[in-house]
């Protein structure tokens, strides 16, 4: 069997769904037998690879650096799924919406409290007036909902796809940890 290249993303969210994903623990090693991590928060590079196989996204698309590194990653990938409520609905990001990024910033940059309150300069990517769920920017291909989805899920989720079916969540899903 050709081995995978998989990929694991964090955009607009808590990495809650990554340390879920390394609570499959030794299953991992099983992964590892059928998949290369070509891209991830967990392996050092840096740059988003062409032709990766399954890209597991965490996050909604919060910043303009969130929504170019998104369309990359379509672009390159086969299989997007979109991990975790963050990506799926935008769920805890998204609760800026209802006061509007400039607020955001204002309570949590210049705070009078702070040592030296001033706004982000140009070398933080600037955030996007609205937080968005993934699929709302880009095709998204499995949709895995939870906060953080279990470990259970995503083993099924990416043992499914390696075996090149459609994971069906009906009756898989468990929610929390
Ligand atoms: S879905 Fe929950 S665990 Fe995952 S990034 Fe969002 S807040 Fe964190």
């Amino acid at each position: 069997m050709t081995r995978k290249r998989l990929a694991t993303v964090w955009l607009g969210g808590c990495s809650g769904c990554h340390m879920s994903f390394l609570d499959i623990d030794e299953r991992l090693l099983e992964l590892t037998e059928l998949v290369d991590f070509v891209y991830s928060p967990l392996v050092d590079r840096k740059d988003f690879p062409d032709e990766v196989d399954i890209a597991l996204v965490e996050g909604s698309v919060s910043s303009e650096h969130d929504l170019e590194k998104i369309r990359l990653i379509r672009e390159h990938t086969h299989t997007l799924v979109s991990l975790g409520d963050c990506a799926v609905t935008g769920n805890v990001p998204s609760l800026r919406n209802s006061v509007g990024a400039e607020s955001v910033l204002r309570r949590a940059y210049l705070d009078p409290q702070l040592l030296n309150p001033q706004l982000p300069g140009s070398d933080v990517p600037r955030l996007l007036a609205v937080v968005r769920p993934v699929h709302s920017v880009v095709k998204v291909d499995v949709f895995v909902p939870g906060c953080p989805p279990s470990a259970d899920t995503i083993f099924f989720v990416l043992s499914e796809l390696l075996a090149g079916r459609q994971p069906d969540l009906s009756n898989k899903t468990r929610f929390g940890a």
